[in-house]
């Protein structure tokens, strides 16, 4: 269990930073053995990935580029409504590449539909996708994680890179946000 101790603001720890540090290394072992003697190009969507990309990054082996993405979704808060916008693009080309997206969460799935569409436009020679957390109840389009780390219930999490309203991003595990901080607005 973590040490750390939480307010009302939060409901319950879902998952330890105990918990995901083991599930990151499992992945990266996963990995390592799939792309094992082929370059890969690692695209990691900001921000809530980054965290888990830290914990995941350092245990891959062989040649691994790094680029990073940052897309926004609109929609409430809590729900995205699938209209999905390029922020921040790759600085580095796709082509030919083996590409792994590194996202915090899949959802809907609406954000992650678009992010292949928009990479598979540029020729890559293949694209998966690591996410540390699966909600496959919500999920709106045909999707599925390559590697996932936990598949999640439909609840509102936060912690570990994932923010409400930019904040609760710092906290060290995933901890479900009590609806009412969100029912309140
Ligand atoms: P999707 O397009 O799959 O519905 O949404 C993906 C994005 O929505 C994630 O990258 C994340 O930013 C946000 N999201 C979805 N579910 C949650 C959640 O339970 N907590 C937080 N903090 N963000 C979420």
């Amino acid at each position: 269990m973590s040490n750390a101790t939480y307010g009302k603001e939060i409901s319950k720890v879902l998952i330890t930073k105990e918990q995901i540090e083991k599930r990151a290394a499992e992945l990266a072992e996963e990995i390592n053995r799939d792309y094992e003697g082929k370059p890969l190009l690692i695209v990691c969507i900001l921000r809530g990935g980054a965290i888990f990309l830290s914990d995941l990054f350092t245990k891959l082996r062989g040649d691994v580029e790094l680029d990073f993405i940052s897309l926004s979704s609109y929609g409430s808060a809590t729900t995205s409504s699938g209209e999905v916008k390029l922020i921040k693009d790759l600085s580095t080309p796709v082509e030919g590449k083996n590409v792994l997206i590194i996202e915090d969460i899949i959802d809907t799935g609406l954000t992650l539909s678009y992010l292949i569409e928009l990479l598979s436009a540029r020729k890559p020679a293949s694209v998966k996708l690591c996410s540390l957390l699966d909600k496959p109840e919500r999920r709106k389009v045909n999707l599925q994680g390559d590697y996932v780390g936990f598949k999640i219930p439909d609840e509102f999490v936060v912690g570990y890179g994932l923010d409400y309203n930019e904040k609760y991003r710092n906290l060290p595990d995933i901890c479900v946000l009590n609806p009412e901080v969100y029912a309140a607005k």
